[in-house]
């Protein structure tokens, strides 16, 4: 299937590990330009290699810390100028702190709030004015299944990412007219770093033995085992592409089967 992503100028953040970098990778191997946002972009060099090498007609990094607001506008505005405008915006983050209610004072959502949530909201006003000019763009953020099915232990992550669903939504409706699709997608557990800190959490929240742990990530998804970030790149891929000219405005579970709702 010719995917049309072909000289697509598409940003992604917290593209150094895990997902976002699996995005990246994805999109590279469609021939894709590629801007990447990081924390420290000296260290992402080496991966704008790897970009290239899996077919990124172009990979550059810009210097992006989702807890730094000063950051956020001018990486967009960076990106833009590097790849010369942007079509696509993939926008992740890191993940919040997992902890239950009691656990998570008002610092600690002010604190996830600042990096999971508000980073979003000005990184999609910053890319907007790109993908309003040349009427076309595609919007993907990476929010998690917890939207469709509660999980212990991730009330701000939960209660977040739906807030990131509704924003989407919102914006799929405003700007369908101009070409622009917004959607999220959900992951279910796959391996990444991400992954292991929250395996480690519960070995330690709940004094499980590491196997325990793992069962307990495991034992909702009916496909057995943990997701490979590459099959999740792939269907940003697809989100991001011509071919999702008539998807917007929703969020699609990559869970292995773990949320049991329609
Ligand atoms: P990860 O921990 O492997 O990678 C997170 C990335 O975010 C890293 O590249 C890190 O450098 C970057 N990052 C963190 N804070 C940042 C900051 N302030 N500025 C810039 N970059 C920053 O996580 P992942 O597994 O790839 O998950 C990506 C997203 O998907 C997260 O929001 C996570 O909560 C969500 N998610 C993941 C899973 C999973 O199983 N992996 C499941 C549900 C939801």
């Amino acid at each position: 299937m010719e995917l049309g992503l072909k000289g697509k100028r598409a940003l992604i953040t917290a593209a150094s590990r895990g997902l976002g970098r699996a995005s990246a990778l994805a999109l590279a191997g469609e021939g894709a330009r590629i801007a990447v946002a990081a924390r420290n972009p000296e260290a992402a060099r080496g991966f704008l290699d790897e970009l290239r090498d899996a077919g990124a007609e172009q990979a550059d990094v810009v210097h992006i810390d989702l807890a730094d607001r000063d950051t956020l506008a001018s990486g967009v505005d960076q990106a833009a100028e590097k790849l010369g405008g942007l079509d696509i915006f993939v926008g992740n983050t890191g993940g919040p702190e997992a902890a239950p209610f009691l656990g998570v004072k008002r610092e600690g959502w002010e604190a996830a709030l600042g990096e999971s949530l508000l980073p979003l909201v000005d990184l999609t006003h910053a890319v907007l004015p790109y993908m309003r000019e040349s009427q076309w763009g595609r919007i993907v953020y990476i929010t998690t299944v917890g939207v469709k099915i509660v999980q212990p232990n991730m009330v701000l992550s939960d209660s977040i990412r739906l807030a990131v669903v509704g924003m989407a939504k919102s914006l799929s409706i405003e700007f369908a007219h101009e070409g622009i699709m917004v959607n999220c997608l959900c992951p279910g557990p796959f391996a990444t770093d991400r992954m292991e800190y929250l395996v480690n959490s519960s070995v330690e929240q709940q004094g499980l033995s590491r196997a325990d742990a793992e069962k307990l990530w495991l034992n909702e998804v009916p496909v057995g085992k943990f997701g490979d970030p590459a099959d999740f790149g792939a269907f940003v891929a697809l989100l991001s592409s011509e071919r999702a000219g008539f998807v917007t405005g929703t969020a699609i579970a990559l869970d292995g089967g773990k949320s049991r709702a329609y």
